[in-house]
């Protein structure tokens, strides 16, 4: 089958998960079940339809923004996820073909989504979407042990300790000494857990590029956004966004990346 019919599959797919994103990324903060009730406006409480669940189509052409029961204004976020899940899909599913990794990495990257939305909004990594991505992580490195498993993942058990080493415990000691200095608590936990899954699906090559795509957005972001909005100093910015950017982007081209900066810096 031609990879373009992967890519339309794909972005229809990652629209349909973006649409379940946004009922995890507004439930899973406030402590509710992600499968019941069914999704309701939460202004006027009324059921949402079928028809106006579909995405992007219903946000844009059908409601037009508003709730058919109470007229408020539906958050752009609903519609910009799914789009931007469909896309994220697309791009994932081109890059890796028909393959096992592209299953994980779907996965990887929905996960990555919903972190980064919720932590925008809530400057919170909740422990229920990390700790069980990073199970699941740990059990895929491990089939690697049967010869079997082998063509289908590449990350072997010490890979993904090596990972997890070099993507933890260096931001929990500069959290630590942060606090010691400041007083003041200066990484999230979250984001420590986070690169714990970053370094256990990635290994320590896709720790190392996460964390400098992440500083790098981070900081750029971070000045602008206080420079522009005036913001106080001690304004906090979530990491979790920057964190999650670089881990895909490192997911995504990272073996490539790091062969042209040795390439280039004449180190191979
Ligand atoms: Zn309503």
């Amino acid at each position: 089958m031609s990879i373009l019919y992967l890519d339309c599959c794909s972005f229809f797919f990652g629209l349909a998960i973006g649409s379940f994103l946004n009922v995890i990324i507004y439930r899973v903060p406030r402590n509710l079940s992600i499968v019941h009730p069914p999704s309701a406006c939460p202004i006027c409480e009324r059921r949402i339809r079928p028809w106006e669940n579909i995405p992007i189509f219903s946000y844009c052409i059908l409601l037009r923004g508003r709730c058919a029961g109470c007229g408020n204004r539906i958050p752009i976020r609903y519609p910009l996820v799914e789009l931007t899940t469909g896309i994220v899909f697309t791009m994932v599913a081109h890059r890796f073909g028909y393959s096992f990794e592209t299953l994980v990495f779907l996965a990887f990257s929905a996960v990555l989504i919903a972190l980064s939305v919720i932590d925008l909004q809530t400057k919170l990594l909740p422990d229920v979407i990390i700790l069980p991505a990073l199970l699941a992580s740990c059990v895929l490195s491990s089939a690697t042990l049967f010869p079997a498993f082998q063509p289908f993942w590449s990350i072997k058990p010490m890979t993904a300790f090596l990972g997890m080493a070099s993507g933890g415990i260096p931001l929990l000691i500069l959290a630590w000494v942060y606090m010691r200095i400041t007083g003041r608590e200066g990484m999230g936990g979250g984001d420590i857990k986070l690169m714990f899954l970053v370094g256990a699906l990635l290994g320590p090559k896709g720790v190392i590029l996460t964390l400098f795509i992440g500083s790098l957005t981070g900081s750029v972001v971070g000045v602008l956004y206080l420079r522009l909005c005036r913001q106080a100093r001690h304004t906090q910015i979530p990491f979790g966004p920057f964190l999650s950017l670089g881990a895909w982007i490192a997911m995504m081209w990272g073996n490539t990346i790091v062969s042209f900066y040795l390439k280039t810096s004449g180190l191979a």
